[in-house]
């Protein structure tokens, strides 16, 4: 059997990455989502333990304490956290692995796995990214603002990634990832 992959996915809030990693998942039948923990609150749609695990702020803090995440960051006033045992338990079953976590988390996980392979997907410009925020409606307008600031902090972390995908359009955007990931 081949070592399992990691792959680590990172992009400004609204970059498209969430639909690219969802097509990610259909193409690979061996590879796995590392579902996170949050204490944000659900959007309509996501379900606990698929899309997070959706945690109250307790709970999070006690998975700190019991030294459960590889890494976790606190943003918008809501924490987010790879969990150990989300990765350990898809390594065992011989599984890739593909993590969407924030540059930092992402730069992180590197450390602990020096093997994973850290891909960045960027908007083509930030004002198509403030474009895609306001038209998924699902934050508010801080909420929003907030978003957009921490997407120009992150757009500075390009360099320190393996790969970087411009998402102008999602077909090709898709096609660059799967090609990355299948010549690993
Ligand atoms: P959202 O609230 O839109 O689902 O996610 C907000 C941000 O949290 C995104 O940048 C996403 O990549 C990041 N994120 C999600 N899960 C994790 C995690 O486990 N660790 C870290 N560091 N960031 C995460």
């Amino acid at each position: 059997m081949t070592k399992p992959k990691l792959f680590v996915f990172s992009a400004p809030s609204g970059a498209g990455k969430t639909t690219i990693l969802k097509e990610l998942l259909k193409t690979f039948p061996e590879l796995k989502y590392s579902v996170s923990a949050t204490t944000r609150k659900k959007r309509p749609g996501e379900i606990d333990g698929v899309d997070y695990h959706f945690l109250t702020e307790e709970e999070f803090k006690k998975k700190i304490e019991n030294n459960e995440f590889i890494e976790w960051e606190k943003f918008y006033d809501y924490y987010y956290g790879t969990l150990k045992n989300a990765v350990e338990d898809n390594l065992a079953n011989g599984y890739n692995t593909i993590f969407e976590v924030d540059v930092k988390g992402a730069l992180n996980i590197k450390k602990f796995f020096p093997d994973a392979v850290l891909i960045f997907i960027v908007p083509p410009d930030i004002e198509a990214l403030k474009q895609r925020l306001l038209n998924r409606k699902t934050e508010t307008e801080d909420d929003i603002k907030k978003r957009i600031e921490r997407a120009e902090m992150e757009l500075g972390y390009r360099d320190k990634f393996d790969y970087v995908v411009e998402n102008s359009d999602l077909v090709r955007a898709i096609e660059e990832v799967k090609k990355i990931m299948s010549s690993l």
